[in-house]
């Protein structure tokens, strides 16, 4: 353990350039699961139960609403608690100490826009499926832009709770006059689409030309996102200079061809990442 952890310690203290994925295994290590019925889905969105009979945050988030206004209803509570209550936990601050002043690119599934929230730069955070953070206008126009989705989360909850919730009260695009929506990938029009592929291909390609080895950093990335790792898959097999570490709860199946690349710790992604950013063991 103390030799593999070293290894990696070495390798991410001399690494230029670190790509980071994250998913719901780092979201459930910062206290966010939006997979259960628990205090959070509780306090948020029990009195919407009987009406809606959903169990979970990601069932409410995927519920077919029958128009905009009970859907913004919803998400501006989420909005509100998520983005308007995120406190940085010790994982990301290990996460933050761990990039410091390096050229790095987080692609996360996690839509909780914690990354965002936790300081690390608007434009270094790839959310792949989305996020709760920003809203857009799915109209068919050039100009259509994130818009910060807090204030308007406010505004609404703040209508919501004094029962004068109407579709006045929902954003409109300043262009086209549509009602803004949540950065979610709800049609071909999102936007974050082609802003994502440009990202990824934009990093991956300054790190290949600039002949500094790439470092991948997984963390909490489940089975059952292969968006967040086919692609890293195939990079390694072209790459045999970078580095691949994996933080995970389970045991990841990883290709024969890349397992030389890869360090893999199975266990809690707080502890791992605290281990990583302690000073290094002289013994
Ligand atoms: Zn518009």
């Amino acid at each position: 353990m103390t030799s593999k952890l070293n290894q990696a310690k070495q390798i991410l203290n001399s690494a230029p350039h670190v790509l980071v994925t994250a998913s719901n295994g780092f979201s459930i290590g910062e206290g966010i699961n939006i997979f259960q019925n628990n205090d959070a889905f509780q306090k948020v969105l029990g009195d919407l139960i009987p009406k809606y009979h959903f169990n979970s945050i990601l069932s409410a988030l995927s519920y077919p609403y029958d128009n905009l206004l009970d859907a913004w209803q919803v998400w501006a509570r989420l909005i509100n608690y998520f983005v308007g209550n995120y406190h940085i936990s010790p994982q990301m601050q290990s996460l933050k100490q761990l990039l410091k002043s390096k050229d790095y690119l987080i692609a996360t599934s996690n839509g909780e826009y914690h990354f965002n929230l936790a300081g690390f730069n608007d434009e270094s955070v790839l959310a792949t499926e989305g996020d709760w953070g920003t809203v857009q206008c799915f109209g068919s126009h050039d100009n259509r832009q994130e818009i910060k989705s807090l204030p308007i989360a406010e505004k609404i909850l703040a209508a919501d709770k004094e029962n004068k919730l109407t579709f006045d009260s929902l954003p409109k695009c300043e262009t086209c006059g549509n009602i803004l929506l949540p950065n979610l990938p709800f049609n071909a029009k999102y936007l974050k689409t082609v802003q994502s592929q440009d990202k990824f291909s934009a990093f991956l390609n300054s790190t290949i030309s600039m002949h500094n080895p790439l470092t991948v950093l997984e963390l909490g990335v489940g089975q059952n996102h292969p968006n967040l790792r086919k692609p890293i898959f195939d990079m390694l097999a072209l790459a045999p200079q970078a580095n691949y570490i994996i933080i995970n709860r389970d045991h990841i199946v990883i290709p024969d061809s890349i397992k030389k690349q890869t360090i893999e710790f199975s266990g809690n992604i707080e502890d791992v990442l605290r281990d990583l950013t302690a000073p290094q063991n002289t013994f």
